[in-house]
């Protein structure tokens, strides 16, 4: 567990709620002005639910606002959303948009500076200090997580090394050469260094590596236990989204227990992602975000498809702000299979409940004969339960079924592959295919 003391503001992370309430609606206010007179489509989206700013009063009235959806900002691509002239935009980014055009990000310098500052709460409340020498090993281009992850780590005055994702021999030479404590990376990129860790014969003791900030995909508690037991660290949770401005709008802090939204800057609902009415906490469903502080690309009630619960009870940190639990999903990943819902992230915790297995799978859906949906599940087994025959093999997988079943209701066919067989990834990582569509 990092240093539970360590807060990079305490005077904005430890706020009191009232305090902290009224503030928001302060920067709310700003927010919904300046995206009602100064970009287009907001100013059209107002008008046809009939509200203006002035009818922003509290903090209940955001509901009166409309929502923001992916397509409204591939719709206005590239520059249609910005609030102001390209002139004063001192960086761009775009999420990674594998179908048509990406999702544009872009910054004036005070975006980048709030970046920065939710960075360093980042790395800070992961007990990252100025003394520690981060090793940055996810993507650097277009994509959020390099360049925002280097930019929290120089904030903090920290020594950053810019790895980037890939090239894993080197990774760990670097690592074990310049005394890396920090590890950032996707947790499946985490994973597969530890890999070659183990393939390189490099003993844990040679690494002075102590935590890891892992995020920009979903991952379960079993992953983390995996990943915290072959590093020997601490592996935190890190949320967040091109559409927001990048990583950093939540993360753990040394209690490990669900991640700190950064109320401060971000205002965050959870709705019924069918009727879009508002939930309360404790409550599953979707993630609808506000930027409060974002100038350049002002962003209002953005559906983020992403289901969570938020939890407002007290944390033992200090921290006031909410926490969103683990990403159980995107409304957009779920699996609908024979008519009930499966989520991939319910597939990995069902494997990882298993003993001689690795955490690394895919999940193939087909439709036989055009009728039945048939979910594959090919998971890897150790080298030691490979080498135990076809009968321990079945085992296996009638063990991650019996796991399925019980928290899905149905059963998949399960298929135990050889070490090594299933594809290793540097970023995010692929793990459904579904031939349906195609
Ligand atoms: P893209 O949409 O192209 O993948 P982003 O990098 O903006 O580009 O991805 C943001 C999405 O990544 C989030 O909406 C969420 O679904 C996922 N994500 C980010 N961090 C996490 C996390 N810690 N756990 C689960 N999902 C995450
Ligand atoms: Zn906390």
């Amino acid at each position: 567990m990092s240093n539970p003391n360590l807060i990079w503001n305490k005077e904005f992370e430890t706020m009191p709620r009232e305090e902290l309430r009224k503030l928001q609606l302060q920067r709310l206010k700003q927010t919904v002005e300046r995206a009602y007179h100064k970009v287009h489509f907001y100013k059209a989206a107002f008008d046809e639910k009939g509200v203006k700013p002035e009818d922003i009063e509290s903090l209940d009235d955001l509901n009166k606002l409309p929502f923001t959806m992916k397509k409204d900002l591939r719709d206005n691509y590239p520059f249609g959303m910005l609030s102001e002239p390209l002139e004063n935009i001192v960086r761009i980014h775009a999420s990674s948009g594998t179908t048509g055009k990406p999702i544009i990000g872009a910054y004036n310098s005070n975006d980048m500076n709030a970046w920065g500052e939710a960075m360093a709460r980042v790395y800070t409340a992961c007990g990252a200090t100025s003394k520690d020498v981060v090793q940055n090993a996810y993507g650097y281009g277009l994509f959020t997580g390099g360049l925002g992850f280097h930019l929290g780590a120089e904030r903090i005055g920290a020594t950053v090394i810019p790895a980037a994702a890939g090239m894993s021999q080197r990774q760990l030479m670097l690592m074990e050469d310049l005394g890396t404590t920090v590890l950032t990376c996707t947790p499946s990129y985490a994973l597969s260094l530890a890999e070659t860790m183990a393939e390189m014969g490099i003993s844990r003791d040679r690494l002075k590596v102590k935590c890891g900030i892992f995020g920009a995909e979903p991952w379960s508690e079993g992953m983390r236990a995996q990943i915290e037991e072959r590093w020997q660290i601490d592996a935190y949770n890190i949320f967040g989204l091109t559409e927001l401005g990048g990583p950093g709008v939540a993360c753990e802090c040394a209690y490990k227990s669900e991640m700190h939204i950064w109320e401060d800057h971000f205002l965050p609902e959870i709705i019924d992602p069918n009727t879009g009415e508002q939930l309360g906490y404790g409550q599953i469903g979707e993630l609808v975000l506000t930027g409060l502080t974002k100038e350049a690309l002002p962003i209002i009630r953005y559906r983020t498809r992403d289901l969570t619960v938020l939890n407002a009870e007290p944390c033992a940190c200090g921290r006031t702000h909410v926490r969103m639990d683990r990403i159980k999903g995107r409304t957009d990943d779920m699996l609908i299979i024979r008519g009930v819902n499966v989520f991939p992230s319910q597939i990995e915790t069902a494997i990882l409940r298993v003993p001689d297995l690795e955490p690394q799978y895919v999940i193939i859906v087909d439709r036989e004969k055009s009728v039945l949906d048939n979910l594959e599940v090919r998971v890897e087994a150790t080298e030691s339960l490979w080498s135990g025959g076809e009968a321990a093999r079945e085992a296996a997988a009638r063990q991650v079924n019996k796991e399925f079943q019980q928290i899905v209701g149905m059963t998949a066919s399960v298929k135990i592959v050889e070490p090594k067989s299933i594809q290793r990834s540097e970023g995010k990582a692929q793990r459904v295919i579904d031939k349906r569509s195609l």
